[in-house]
């Protein structure tokens, strides 16, 4: 059985979602480890500690440990204080693989303070590495949204991005933006899109779904993600303040609190800020904010939902999108990242390429009117859906996985794209 190390330093899969730090790559890191486990990898998540008195390993899902490396000081707060850290980190997860006696034969390692960790372990083991950013500092930063990110983030991107055996990334846009601005050898670049737990996330009675919601007849245009201003709420809410009152609409928006998640500003600041704006706009009265919410019941929402917006500056790839899809309800998306591909202009829902206020309203107006429409769009969305689960993720995994044991020399010029 062949053992994987896969490092998801600064967020655990195990952490409760929703809120401004945990999200996209949380799930991800789960249910890929879930399916690789139940394929007969023995997986060690290591993860830091974010609660002093809990347990160090979790056996979370069959051959899949999540273990909890104490990485420093208590009090750590952020990725910025982290990186300052990541010694202690590597310290810590030698001394547990020393202690347990393990040999690792591949790293996996999930985003950009994790990817150095992996450079290092390679180093010390010789195990290939294979590494995943989910969101790359310098197309967030493009987008306008990343100034708060730590200076060395793109320099480590860089450098993990063109000595890493293997870099999956979830597009072929981030694999351009790997290419042509990172520099990365394109024959080491994995395209494997995301995917989705297809037997959580399916069509359910909307009747039933909006009842159980306690919501009344209003349409309901859903928005599902973290609160961070990335996400482009600010556009959704202007375009909310654009619509007509008739119909009648509600904008259930879910995700994000109060979690503190860094030392800078939290979610409460901009779940507070947007309610701000709903007064401003004179629309406080059309828009809930639920707070976060499980992925238990996320598909009640999904399925309860007219039209699922998704008005982000920037996304790699979206599991939201893809959720909404899966339960049959229609994307209004920006054109951005992985997003202009899952969503299907005119089939699945629409690509808007403004990211402004105005072309989201129109989209969505034109579904809220037209159920023949919605009807037609969310069941191409389910079907278009169907092809993500899990699995598919795990076979490209695996196979990635195999060639680079099978001949680590070979892992250089090896790069699948799995085409969907
Ligand atoms: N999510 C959740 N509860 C919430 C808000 C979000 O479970 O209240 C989940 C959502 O279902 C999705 C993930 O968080 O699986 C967000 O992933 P996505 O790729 O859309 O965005 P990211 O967090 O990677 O920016």
């Amino acid at each position: 059985m062949q053992r994987i190390a896969v490092i998801s330093a600064h967020t655990s899969p195990l952490a409760p979602l929703g809120y401004r730090e945990t999200g996209g790559m949380n799930v991800y890191v789960r249910e890929l480890s879930r399916e690789m486990g139940r394929r007969g990898y023995l997986i060690d998540v290591f993860t830091r500690r974010a609660e002093p008195d809990g347990p160090a390993v979790i056996e979370a899902s069959p051959n899949v440990r999540v273990v909890h490396l104490q990485a420093g000081p208590e009090g750590i707060e952020g990725r910025r204080e982290l990186y300052t850290h990541l010694r202690d980190f590597e310290d810590d997860l030698l001394a547990f693989q020393r202690a347990e006696g393990v040999v690792y034969d591949v790293i996996h390692s999930h985003y950009w303070l994790s990817g150095l960790l992996g450079l290092r372990l390679r180093e010390r083991w010789g195990a290939p590495l294979v590494s995943m950013f989910h969101t790359l500092g310098e197309l967030k930063r493009r987008a306008n949204g990343g100034s708060n990110e730590p200076v060395a983030r793109i320099e480590v991107e860089r450098r993990v991005a063109r000595e890493a055996d293997v870099v999956v990334c979830a597009s072929e846009h981030e694999k351009r933006a790997l290419v042509e601005i990172y520099g990365a050898p394109a024959e080491r670049i994995a395209v494997v899109p995301c995917g989705v737990d297809l037997g959580r996330f399916r069509p359910l009675d909307k009747e039933m779904a909006r009842r159980s919601l306690g919501l009344n007849g209003e349409r309901m245009i859903l928005f599902v993600g973290r609160m961070e201003p990335l996400k482009g709420l600010d556009i959704l809410l202007g375009a909310a303040a654009h619509l007509d009152d008739e119909p009648a609409f509600r904008v259930l928006v879910v995700g994000g609190d109060s979690l503190p998640a860094d030392g800078r500003g939290n979610a409460t600041d901009e779940v507070s800020h947007l309610k701000g704006l709903s007064a401003e706009l004179g629309i406080a009265d059309r828009v809930s904010f639920t707070g976060p919410v499980g992925h238990d019941r996320l598909p009640l929402y999904y399925s309860a939902a007219d039209v699922c917006v998704v008005p982000s500056y920037y996304e790699s790839f979206c599991l939201v999108a893809l959720e909404a899809m899966a339960c049959g309800t229609p994307v209004v998306a920006s054109r951005v990242g992985g997003l202009s591909v899952t969503v299907r202009d005119g089939e699945t829902g629409y690509l808007v390429s403004h990211q402004a206020p105005q072309p989201f309203a129109e989209r969505v107006a034109t579904l809220l009117a037209d159920e023949d429409l919605r009807h037609s769009f969310g069941k191409t969305a389910s079907e278009a859906a169907s092809g993500f689960g899990w699995g598919n993720v795990a076979e490209a995994i695996e196979a990635i996985y195999h060639r680079l044991l099978a001949s680590p020399t070979d892992s250089l010029t090896a790069g699948p794209t799995i085409e969907r």
